[in-house]
């Protein structure tokens, strides 16, 4: 469905580029529509109305005026501009990695409320629960996997279905294994069980509570060793090249 000539619209822009003098091109990312292109007039005069509610991050109410193909933002109910992520460099680049994501899963004019939801719930802890970025991370990709349909399984061993300790992660199978069924699979990476229970953890904690996960160095990088892999397999497979990935390795 369309918008209305004169719609309001909740959503958060996700970057804008400049145009002309003194105009943005904002995108603006809503849970009702996915990925719209709105154009911000006048937005980076310094007194102009729209200005504040035209940066990267804004979350808010965007009053947006239609013709045809053109959309042109009028008015910015400001909820949370998530300003304090700019005083993190670590959580900032969490925040475009996760925005990145969601530009990939997400496109124009199809809406993605779970995906909206779900990135507006981990910039809010990201920004002001002070919850490790990488925590944020996991947590997000997580859920973000199981929206696109291809959830991890952490719980129990994907191939005899009994809870004893994970020592193992199949990568295409996208799943912890056992000890005992860890042979004759291709694809299988050895891992600690402490890694792929941290996981689990984190995947069943509600996202405010996440705040009580402490990662230790040596964890956090067995994770991404083998949570890298089993991402880049299926995000490749499922979809187009996720190059937005190789952002992650700026953590
Ligand atoms: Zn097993």
């Amino acid at each position: 469905m369309g918008m209305m000539s004169d719609e309001k619209v909740s959503g958060i822009v996700v970057r804008f580029a400049d145009y002309k003098d003194y105009h943005k091109m904002l995108t603006i990312f809503t849970p009702k529509y996915g990925m719209l292109s709105v154009l911000s007039p006048a937005s980076k005069r310094p007194k102009s109305p729209l200005r504040a509610g035209s940066e990267t991050f804004v979350f808010g109410n965007f009053i947006i005026k239609s013709k045809g193909e053109y959309k042109t933002l009028t008015e910015v109910e400001i909820i949370d501009s998530f300003y304090d992520l700019r005083m993190d460099i670590e959580a900032l680049s969490c925040a475009y990695y996760m925005r990145d994501f969601c530009e990939f899963a997400s496109q124009e004019d199809q809406d993605s409320p779970e995906i909206f939801s779900l990135f507006i719930r981990c910039l809010t802890i990201l920004c002001h629960n002070g919850v490790d970025p990488i925590v944020v991370r996991y947590a997000f990709e997580i859920k973000m996997m199981g929206v696109l349909g291809l959830a991890a399984a952490l719980n129990k061993c994907i191939e005899c279905g009994k809870d004893s300790e994970k020592t193992h992660f199949n990568i295409e199978e996208g799943g912890a294994v056992c000890q005992s069924c860890s042979h004759n699979k291709a694809a299988t990476i050895k891992v600690s069980p402490q890694a792929v229970n941290t996981l689990k953890i984190i995947s069943e904690l509600p996202l405010d509570k996440l705040g009580v996960v402490k990662l230790k160095a040596n964890i956090k990088t067995e994770i991404d060793d083998f949570w890298s892999k089993y991402l880049r397999w299926h995000l490749d497979k499922n979809f187009r090249t996720a190059d937005f990935m190789d952002r992650s390795k700026s953590f």
